[in-house]
């Protein structure tokens, strides 16, 4: 995936969920990769990872919804991590990271 391509298919992706995502973390300089605790190889130095933290709103997704994020992410990009940052009555509140790029085995 290219760094062209890689910014449309988030442009598509944050257009789609927008009532519901957040960017958080997109490109970063070496010295904020370092305060964040990046590891020294993240594609956000390059400009190929972004960070999103789903909302916890009504219309948000729900636990039992999680899995259809996951499928949803999988079709977009190489590789994505979801974290975990909390749940309040069934409506979590997620850290997405995506990536243009497998990861380094
Ligand atoms: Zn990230």
């Amino acid at each position: 995936m290219t760094a062209e391509v890689f910014d449309a298919t988030c442009r598509e992706f944050e257009a789609t969920y927008v009532d519901r995502l957040t960017l958080t973390s997109g490109i970063r300089s070496t010295d904020h990769n370092q305060a964040v605790g990046g590891v020294a190889t993240s594609k956000h130095l390059i400009g190929m990872a972004r960070d999103y933290v789903v909302e916890s709103k009504e219309s948000g997704w729900t636990v039992e919804a999680l899995e259809g994020l996951e499928t949803i992410l999988s079709d977009l990009f190489p590789s994505f991590k979801l974290y975990h940052l909390g749940a309040s009555v069934g409506r979590p509140t997620i850290q997405i990271h995506v990536q243009g790029a497998p990861y380094a085995p």
